[in-house]
């Protein structure tokens, strides 16, 4: 009787632990030295799963990519006897030892990349600041096996230093993160330091800050009460906090904002936003820098909540969401109605018209959004303008734009599906009660400019184009429709 138990016992334990469960478990320890900031000391467990070893994509321009910064790799087995490695081209390396073993890798990552070019910005890749030390998870991390799961990130600190990322925090260790799979890692932002983190939240949804930098710091009541003010913004104007498809579930989004010496500029990783902006900065570099935080902030809704099915309407995802953001900023009084039209036309316009791509190109061309910023972000957002004036127009202010985001919110929310370029056509006819055929095959499909001057008239503003440039004032009679179409085109909602 005792034998039959224990040898239940044991295949019950057997089957529990099965070989392949074990072998997914990756633990991550990183380790920052406050006298020696600029370097991050990695540690990784893990039983390979694969000979290869490998960093994320990105740094082309680099001959190593990742690899420039990473130094001291080297690999033990569990009795901590040296393993062969062989650094391959692209930011990998081959391992010589038993794929059924567990190996402890140990690099350093030295943090200078401040001396190198980058395309996007330093900001979408790793720095210090006077407070701690910024890195996005691909310059950090040297993966293995392509569907990991199971893997932790333990942070050593220096004392009172804190960790700001997007990453749950395991229940029952204070500084050990649990991470979903390799994407999320790499994926990642990290501020670790004496920063200022805070957050904000609303029903299921969190907003949390890193604020980098003591000048920003400074400006920390600023900060929150425009986040305040534009969270609170869009979810009136859609009806609820973002619906995310199953697929790429998400409650909460990082925003890691530093300041630079020379540069404001921002950038999107996953779900983590990061901005940098430069210290002593002019007007117009703050509204870029505010601009650049609220329109990022906008995909939760429009590009998370309800997504194109093509590159076709990338100029309804980056131009609505340009409008919005503007309406947004108006909304939480950080633009009034003078800076709002001179940001419209002296920004927004000045880009569009400024595209060389306008005239030739079709801004359903999605696949050009980088190249010809000025035709698809620009020319998608006067393409919303115009087409959010006609519905306002033709209905007395009754239906609007926001009509259409708020039916894709709730059609698409929290579901796979996508729409698709027949249906916003379909959809801007139904709320104007005029068939737009004539409009997308002419603007949004054909090449032709749009005339914005033509359009924005019906909101009771002076519109013209004076050498290439639009410009704009308040009607000085206004009819009382016309009143109310503008106080829409600054974001009022009904
Ligand atoms: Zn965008």
């Amino acid at each position: 009787m005792k034998r039959i138990f224990t040898i239940i016992v044991i295949s019950f334990l057997f089957l529990s632990f099965k070989p392949h469960q074990k072998d997914e478990a990756i633990t991550y320890t990183i380790a920052f030295n406050r006298d020696n900031i600029n370097t991050a000391k990695v540690k990784a467990e893990f039983t390979p799963k694969d000979s290869i070893l490998f960093m994320d994509y990105g740094a082309d321009h680099l001959e190593k990519r990742w690899a420039t910064f990473i130094h001291n790799i080297k690999a033990v087995n569990g009795e901590g006897k040296p393993i062969t490695m062989e650094e391959l081209p692209d930011a990998k390396w081959k391992i010589h030892a038993p794929l059924n073993e567990k190996i402890v890798l140990t690099y350093d990552v030295h943090l200078d990349h401040e001396d190198y070019e980058w395309d996007g910005g330093i900001d979408g890749v790793a720095y210090a600041t006077g407070m701690g030390v910024f890195y996005t998870g691909r310059t950090l991390f040297i993966m293995n096996g392509e569907y990991r799961k199971n893997i932790e990130v333990d942070f050593q600190l220096p004392q009172n230093w804190q960790v700001t990322t997007l990453w749950s925090i395991k229940s029952d260790v204070a500084s050990v993160y649990r991470v979903r799979d390799n994407n999320d890692l790499a994926k990642a932002m990290i501020f670790a330091g004496t920063h200022k983190e805070f957050s904000i939240k609303r029903d299921d949804f969190e907003l949390v800050f890193a604020l980098g930098s003591t000048e920003i710091i400074n400006d920390e009541a600023t900060y929150r009460n425009l986040a305040e003010g534009v969270l609170d913004y869009y979810i009136a104007l859609m009806g609820g906090i973002p619906r995310p498809a199953p697929e790429d579930p998400f409650k909460k989004m990082v925003v890691v904002i530093s300041s630079h010496p020379s540069i404001t500029d921002g950038e999107v990783i996953g779900n983590n936003i990061s901005i940098l902006i430069e210290k002593d900065a002019d007007q117009f570099s703050k509204t870029i820098s505010r601009f650049i935080f609220a329109h990022e902030f906008f995909h939760l809704w429009n590009g998370k909540s309800f997504r194109p099915a093509g590159e076709d309407t990338e100029w309804f995802r980056e131009g609505l969401t340009n409008y919005y953001t503007l309406k947004a900023l108006h909304q939480v009084e950080f633009l009034n109605d003078e800076s709002y039209l001179d940001f419209l036309s002296n920004f927004f316009y000045a880009r569009y018209i400024n595209d060389p791509g306008v005239g030739t190109l079709s801004m359903s061309k999605g696949e050009e959004k980088h190249e010809h910023w000025g035709l698809v972000y620009g020319g998608g957002m006067l393409a919303g303008i115009a087409q959010d004036m006609i519905i306002r127009n033709a209905t007395n202010n009754e239906k609007s734009m926001d009509d259409l985001m708020r039916s894709l919110y709730f059609k698409y929310g929290n579901s796979s599906d996508a729409y698709t370029l027949e249906e916003l056509q379909r959809s801007m006819s139904v709320l104007s009660g005029t068939d737009q055929s004539d409009f997308f095959n002419s603007y949004i499909l054909g090449t032709n400019k749009i005339p914005i001057e033509n359009y924005l008239p019906l909101a009771g503003l002076n519109a013209s184009i004076e050498n290439g440039n639009l410009i704009l004032s308040k009607k000085e009679q206004q009819r009382p429709e016309q009143q109310r179409i503008m106080e829409g085109l600054f974001g009022a909602l009904k």
